[in-house]
């Protein structure tokens, strides 16, 4: 089997591949798939966008190579974050939100600064990442994963990307800017619906 997951991220390929080093298939990227395609996420939700993208991939993978079709699996993901006294924005429009272009500095800046007034115990939040797999013959496997937290009053922290500086841990008195690669990846979004993929895909291999 191979396993194409639908990202031009590197270090999201890193992560994938490390944590679906267990399953009997091989691992590969877009790019090592050789398919290219910058696929409109108009979902109304992350499960939705990751679903899009997958089914999209798997539609351009079969085109290129139908001989293919009984061995490739597809996966796609998609995440964000949500701040509560925010109505849930960013969201699905996480990358998008205050402009594309615009540096995590500023986005950072202007959230805390949109939540200088609410009370403490309203400044909930939460890192959610959906992924969605496309099987042979059409078979389908949905996981989400999430990572709750508040938003810090101050953002600390260099490593992680995007809205980690932001992102207050209250048991690990840290931002998600503050924990190592290892130590994000054991409790983030991301890696819990990884594992939840991971062991659904195991069951579908066996
Ligand atoms: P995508 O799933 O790659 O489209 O990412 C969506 C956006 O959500 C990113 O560009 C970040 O703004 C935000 N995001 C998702 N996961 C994380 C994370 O682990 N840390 C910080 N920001 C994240």
């Amino acid at each position: 089997m191979r396993i194409v997951f639908a990202t031009g991220n590197k270090d999201k390929m890193k992560e994938i591949k490390r944590i679906l080093a267990g399953i009997d298939a091989e691992v590969l990227s877009m790019k090592e798939a050789g398919v290219y395609e910058d696929v409109e996420e108009n979902g109304k939700t992350f499960s939705e966008n990751a679903r899009i993208k997958a089914d999209a991939i798997y539609e351009l993978l079969m085109e290129k190579e139908p001989e293919l079709a009984d061995e490739t699996i597809v996966l796609a993901d998609d995440s964000g974050l949500e701040v509560d006294y925010l109505g849930g924005e960013p969201g699905i429009y996480s990358a998008r939100y205050l402009g594309k272009d615009t540096p995590y500095t500023e986005k950072n800046r202007i959230i805390i600064e949109r939540l200088e007034n609410a009370p403490e115990d309203e400044r909930t939040a939460r890192f959610v990442c959906a992924i969605a797999a496309r099987l042979p013959g059409g078979r389908k496997l949905d996981t989400v994963g999430k990572m709750e937290g508040v938003i810090a009053h101050e953002t600390a922290g260099e490593n992680g990307f995007g809205y980690d500086p932001l992102f207050f841990l209250p048991q690990y008195g840290k931002t998600s800017a503050e924990l190592s690669a290892d130590e994000k990846n054991a409790i983030s979004h991301r890696g819990q619906a990884l594992r939840k993929m991971e062991e659904l895909l195991r069951k579908e291999l066996m």
